[in-house]
């Protein structure tokens, strides 16, 4: 039986944070647009094994914590409290599973038509999913990422942030092995939550694409607080023993140190990095160039370059967050689909701010020291700092750390960076990116009247 064929004005694949937004903006045009989502649930890496989910437990170590402070403002406790992890996660997951709906009634209400299945191209206008064939002149990848695996003995013993998700219970001892922001996000909520953490890290360092206040003072932090960061290292092999209350053996080697070491635990996690989702696309049947990780290379208005294929979000590997691959779709729908008025829209990937939701969390936008160093040279830069306690802290015995950078550049101080680690950071980023993304100078910055008593104000007065 020959498949059956629809013509569409726009086929976008991949109902994630990008695909999604895209096939909505477009739709909103008037456009007829299909989308395909591999699996059966629309929301992408975001929403399922992602940002949300994520948060959710970020807000569940925060409580947490709270916990622990309660007592300082005067609150007894009369029995320690229990925790259910299996508790949080129905939770999680009946949240997440709402979510889902909603994004299917969304692209419902849009008169966008979905389909479930893995797409791929037939041609340079049809895609096949399932037993359809679906043809559109303008065609958009937007398939995310997924996590990868070291090749190493044992590595399918450990799991990875989608696995994460899928724990049913909390370990009592996890090897968290990468520390790029998803490894340091796990690991401070597993040990939060209560369990023993060892943050294993090829380097010295953590966040190494952060400036180095943020990861300096991150560290001290988590090991002050009884993470376990295994600098310098490398797992050679994970082993598992049957029956035993850590059954998972992780052997590693240290640089400069001849022994091999082992350690025991019941969870190991893989957080050494994501790959793209093109290589079951049969993009080689259109001519799409992937580079050597796979990733597809597009230019700064999304196009590849085949005339009417278009690409974005993880799957492009440049700023793998989800406002940014949103940011990207709806530009490119509007220039597409939106009208003369649009016909230079692209995404501007200058001044993205990003937080991570450690403990404490962090926020970043702009340059870092190093990078507005080489960009202008460091006698073009003056630095503020602040190194404070937060208030809410005065009065609790643990004192997370809060400090603030502030880089400016030239003789009227333009902010070029601005990096913070502190307690509310991670909602006091938002406004100062906006002010950064205008141009705002130092002297912007001062002559706004503080808020007074916030930690936020310290970026105001700073001398
Ligand atoms: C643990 C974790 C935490 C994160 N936390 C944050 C955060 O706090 N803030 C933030 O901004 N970002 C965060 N991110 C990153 C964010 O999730 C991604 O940047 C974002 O989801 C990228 O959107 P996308 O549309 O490119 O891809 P995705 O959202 O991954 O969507 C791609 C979709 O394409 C589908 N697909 C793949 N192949 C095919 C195919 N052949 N046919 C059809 N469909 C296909 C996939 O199933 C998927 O649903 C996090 C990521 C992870 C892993």
């Amino acid at each position: 039986m020959s498949p059956t064929k629809r013509a569409f004005d726009y086929i976008v694949i991949g109902g994630g944070s990008g695909g999604l937004a895209a096939a909505r903006r477009a739709a909103s045009y008037g456009a007829k647009v299909a989308l395909i989502e591999k699996t059966e649930r629309l929301g992408g890496t975001c929403v399922n094994v992602g940002c949300v989910p994520k948060k959710v437990m970020f807000n569940a170590a925060t409580v947490r914590e709270t916990i622990n402070d309660a007592k300082h403002y005067g609150f007894t406790l009369k029995d320690q409290p229990d925790f259910s992890w299996r508790t949080l996660k129905d939770h999680r997951d009946a949240y997440v599973h709402r979510l889902n709906g909603i994004y299917e009634n969304n692209l419902k209400k849009d008169h966008v038509e979905y389909f479930f299945g893995p797409a791929k191209f037939v041609d340079r206008t049809t895609i096949q999913v399932q037993d359809d064939q679906l043809q559109a002149k303008k065609i958009l990848i937007a398939t995310g990422g997924h996590p990868i695996y070291p090749k190493v003995p044992g590595a399918e013993l450990g799991i990875d942030s989608d696995g994460f998700f899928d724990l049913e219970e909390l370990p009592k001892k996890v090897a968290v092995v990468g520390s790029g922001y998803i490894g340091v996000e796990l690991a401070n909520i597993f040990h939060a939550l209560g369990a023993q953490v060892s943050l294993f890290t090829r380097t010295d360092h953590i966040l190494r694409h952060f400036d180095s206040c943020i990861s300096d003072t991150l560290i001290k932090e988590m090991e002050a607080t009884g993470i376990k960061l295994v600098r310098r290292s490398g797992v050679t092999s994970v082993a598992k023993t049957e029956g035993a209350e850590l059954p998972l053996n992780v052997h590693y080697t240290v640089e400069g140190d001849s022994n091999e070491h082992t350690d025991a635990f019941d969870c190991v996690l893989w957080a050494i990095g994501r790959a793209p989702n093109s290589r079951d696309l049969n993009l080689e049947a259109v001519g799409v160039p992937i580079n050597a990780k796979g990733f597809i290379e597009v230019d700064e208005y999304q196009n590849t370059p085949i005339s009417g294929i278009y690409a974005l979000g993880d799957v492009c590997g440049h700023l793998e967050l989800t406002p940014v691959a949103i940011a990207a779709a709806r530009a490119l729908s509007n220039r597409l689909f939106g009208g003369s008025q649009f016909a230079d829209a692209k995404m501007d990937y200058t001044n993205v701010p990003t937080v991570i939701f450690s403990h404490p969390p962090t926020g970043s936008v702009g340059l870092s020291e190093t990078e507005a160093q080489a960009k202008y040279g460091a006698t073009n830069l003056k630095i503020y700092q602040a190194r404070f306690t937060a208030m809410f802290h005065s009065l609790t015995d643990h004192k997370p750390p809060t400090f603030f950078k502030l880089i400016t550049q030239g003789p009227e101080e333009k902010v070029v960076g601005l990096h913070m680690i502190g307690r509310g950071v991670d909602e006091m980023l938002q406004g100062f990116g906006v002010a950064i993304k205008m141009g705002a100078t130092k002297k912007d910055f001062d002559s706004c009247v503080a808020i007074h008593p916030t930690s936020s104000e310290e970026l105001v007065t700073m001398r």
